[in-house]
């Protein structure tokens, strides 16, 4: 199977195996517990956090452990809302489920939903006419890259409105921690969340930004774990080996980002000769997130069909977001920004991936379309 799914999640390389298996054998106790094997633990998990803290150029006291971003972002919200009496949040309307979810269920907001360019890319003008018009407390809740289209923030003139509005800002780097040199101290950014498996490590590990000084209330009450902000035993295992995966991805940034980059330019280039009637989503060809592509085939068939040709032709990739059952639902994002949902399909690379993936794959794309 050729895997180009990787914005859905990543292989776990083997440095990460080993480094969570050496944990599982040598510090399976609890972090909490007084007793040595207790405080070995202890000392892993603050080991993680020191060397998360330095790969991201953030304080350790900025980082807290969470199980998944879903998790940060469910959790963190509507804490943020109570603490300061938000009154507006703006953001937009093709962020992730877990944003959009979440302030849908924030009753006492008003929300405010920003106006998006032809490729789905935000209008500063138009956030700074939202930041200008909303008065009170302000919470800007935007993702830095976008899972399906690629589109990327722009970063730091973002943070820098937000400051000059007096506006938090809670920033989805999903799809950027790991895969761009991230530094907090360059960037101001309020709050941000990751997830280790999107850059090669384990599931059940991500991570919570906290700007310094800030106290919150708990996210989840219990045993006052995670400087009290998320009770719950951690897992030490996931998040040492989440530590290891991005010291591996800030050591190799260079040379990944390179490679599949290439590997886009390569997919783009092959396909376009084989396939001239090939159409590219949002700005996924140029400018956008580098491990990513969107496009829509010249095909009548359903996204059901498509699905099981691409499956039996050993190609993974995405239409759409795959749901918790397993069913595939229109991609929103596409649905907003076209009016229509354009059979799109997501085509995500990582630093495992070879040219002649990529070349086997535009075979397959061509062969589907050939045979209709
Ligand atoms: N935000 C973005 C941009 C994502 O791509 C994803 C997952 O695909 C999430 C949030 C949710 O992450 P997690 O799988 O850690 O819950």
């Amino acid at each position: 199977m050729i895997y180009l799914d990787n914005t859905a999640t990543t292989p776990l390389l083997p440095e990460i195996i080993d480094e969570m298996n050496r944990i599982f054998k040598q510090a399976w106790g609890n972090p909490s517990s007084v007793h040595s094997i207790g405080q070995i633990a202890k000392a892993e998990l603050e080991n993680a956090r020191n060397s998360i803290a330095s790969d991201l150029s953030a304080k350790s006291s900025e980082l807290f452990f969470i199980s998944s971003a879903t998790e940060g972002i469910g959790l963190m919200i509507p804490n943020i809302i109570k603490k300061n009496q938000i009154q507006h949040i703006i953001t937009s309307p093709i962020e992730h489920s877990a944003v959009l979810k979440t302030i849908q269920n924030c009753k006492s907001v008003e929300l405010h939903m920003l106006d998006l360019d032809e490729n789905g890319g935000l209008k500063l003008s138009n956030l700074e006419e939202k930041l200008t018009h909303c008065k009170g407390n302000k919470l800007v809740v935007l993702m830095h890259a976008n899972n399906e289209i690629g589109t990327l923030l722009p970063l730091k003139k973002v943070s820098e409105l937000c400051l000059q509005y007096d506006a938090l800002f809670f920033c989805d780097m999903v799809q950027t921690i790991g895969k761009y040199d991230i530094s907090f101290s360059k960037v101001s950014v309020d709050f941000a969340v990751a997830s280790a498996h999107k850059f090669h490590g384990p599931k059940g590990a991500g991570i919570l930004y906290i700007k310094s000084g800030r106290n919150y209330p708990p996210m989840i009450y219990g045993g006052g774990q995670e400087r009290n902000m998320r009770s719950g035993t951690e897992n030490v295992p996931a998040i040492a080996g989440m530590a290891k995966a991005l010291e591996l991805a800030k050591k190799d940034l260079n040379s990944r980002s390179q490679h599949i980059q290439h590997l886009k330019s390569h997919f783009i280039e092959h396909i376009k000769t084989e396939i001239p009637e090939i159409k590219f989503n949002g700005n996924s060809q140029k400018g956008g997130l580098y491990t990513l592509i969107n496009i829509s085939l010249p095909l009548k068939i359903s996204r059901e069909i498509l699905n099981i040709k691409l499956d039996l032709a050993g190609l993974a990739a995405s239409q759409g977001s795959a749901c918790a059952s397993g069913v595939m639902k229109n991609s929103s994002v596409i649905q907003h920004i076209y009016g229509e949902d354009r059979n799109a399909l997501r085509l995500s690379f990582s630093f495992l991936n070879t040219i002649h993936e990529i070349e086997q794959a535009v075979d397959i794309l061509k062969n589907i379309v050939n045979k209709k």
